[in-house]
């Protein structure tokens, strides 16, 4: 789009009020994380998408982008643009994972951001207004962290509104200019008077919700750019395009966009990752790690009532490639000896023959701990007097939670098979099984 080799740079440094909304966009996500995962891919032209007749492409690496591949478009016309094309099925459960991280990166900088998919976030600074940040350094540091800690580039656009914030994160991007790749700036402001200027150079088509049946219409009427639309009224426009999108563009073409940061309080998951200092080597470190963060998401969940039906471990390597494995219960846990076994249980399946740097464990399918059947009640050495007078009922309890983490470690074991070596103890049932499953997600019929 033209309008993005439009380029200037900020005069000034504003505000969180002059800047109150930030918006994060991963670039090229889910192919990034394939060629992260499998580094081999590294430099190639990748897509994630369908590979059959009918697929679609959903995401392109930039080197693809240079031959003119797209998300969107149909992969008989991008391998014929680009042959060489490697277009990968796709690993959802990968992209749920670096989403996941990427979220809490962004939750450090604040709790008031509104996810959009897997792989942007809108944000509001304005509660940071007490603790002196400023946008332009804030979107600097998030970027920062972004690409140290998970491998990623993102845009990160500053604006007065979502409708700026979204349009300077796609500016801030690299972008492919004559098959050649021009780095962009990462971050981006649209200040008030760059604001003018964009309206005039933007297509209609770049809006937000206005996909190609409405510019068609809009089109038609011979509105191709946001200034054109200044000379229609709101009540004209809703005849053709209805009063929701009509209202919205009218606010548009005046550069305003009454759209808040939606942020949603309710947890979906809990979950404690750390980068270390020193990278961990083998099974022992990494399991005497696990128990740590176990205790920590435990005592999360405890404190919220919840009792969680899906743990997840993510770990990553030294040379930034990772793997997670997750695994979802028939009964909810919430308790530390519980969450670490199937976290080891989970960890066993991954090669730790490399030095692990960043450890993550997640615990999310959420029920209410009173709406758990099959609690699992650990803690086995009764300490009080009350329930020593109930022994006799709570260890049969015990003994058919017990069962029931057994299989259920049991059936991760079966899952995924291993690949560490566990304690000698864990050793003689199945041997080293190496066997890895993934989550897969078509787009299109093969
Ligand atoms: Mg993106």
């Amino acid at each position: 789009m033209k309008l993005f080799a439009v380029s200037i740079s900020p005069s000034k440094n504003p505000s969180v009020d002059e800047s109150p909304i930030l918006h994060v966009d991963l670039d090229a996500f889910f192919a990034s994380v394939e060629i992260l995962d499998d580094p081999s891919l590294r430099g190639k032209p990748v897509a994630v998408g369908g590979a059959g007749e009918r697929g679609v492409i959903a995401s392109a690496s930039y080197e693809a982008r240079r031959y003119g591949v797209r998300s969107a478009m149909p992969s008989v016309v991008a391998k014929r643009a680009c042959p060489s094309l490697i277009i990968l099925p796709g690993h959802f459960d990968r992209y749920e994972v670096y989403s996941r991280e990427f979220h809490s990166i962004v939750r450090d900088l604040t709790p008031d951001y509104e996810p959009l998919g897997l792989d942007e976030v809108f944000a509001d600074l304005r509660s940071l207004r007490r603790l002196n940040v400023w946008p332009l350094e804030a979107g600097a540091a998030l970027r920062q962290r972004i690409t140290d800690e998970l491998g990623l580039l993102c845009g990160v656009g500053l604006g007065r509104n979502k409708l700026f914030a979204k349009l300077a994160s796609k500016e801030a991007k690299p972008r492919v200019v004559d098959r050649g790749l021009v780095e962009g700036s990462g971050v981006f402001w649209v200040s008030p008077e760059q604001e003018a200027r964009w309206l005039e150079v933007l297509p209609v088509r770049a809006l937000w919700g206005v996909g190609p049946a409405t510019s068609a219409k809009l089109s038609q009427l011979g509105l191709n750019y946001v200034r054109d639309l200044a000379r229609v009224d709101e009540v004209t426009l809703a005849r053709h395009v209805g009063p929701a999108m009509a209202a919205a563009l009218a606010a548009y073409a005046k550069g305003e966009d009454y759209r808040e940061v939606v942020v949603d309080r309710e947890v979906k998951s809990v979950g404690h990752d750390q980068t270390f200092a020193r990278s961990l080597v083998g099974f022992e470190e990494v399991t005497a790690a696990l128990r740590v963060h176990a205790a920590v998401v435990a005592r999360a969940l405890r404190e919220r009532h919840l009792v969680a039906r899906t743990i997840t471990v993510s770990v990553r390597y030294d040379d930034l490639t990772s793997v997670s494995r997750s695994q979802t219960l028939p009964f909810g846990v919430d308790d530390d000896d519980a969450i670490a076994s199937i976290a080891h249980a989970l960890v066993a399946s991954v090669d730790l023959s490399n030095s692990v740097r960043l450890l993550g464990l997640y615990a999310s399918s959420f029920l209410e701990r009173s709406d758990n059947h099959m609690q699992l009640a650990f803690g086995l050495e009764a300490t009080s007097s009350d329930e020593k007078s109930s022994a006799a009922v709570s260890s049969r309890e015990q003994q058919v939670d017990r069962a029931a983490l057994r299989d259920a470690i049991d059936e991760i074991r079966r899952r995924f098979g291993r690949t560490s070596l566990g304690t000698a103890s864990e050793l003689n049932e199945h041997g080293l099984d190496v066997t890895t499953q993934r989550g897969r997600h078509a787009f299109g019929p093969e």
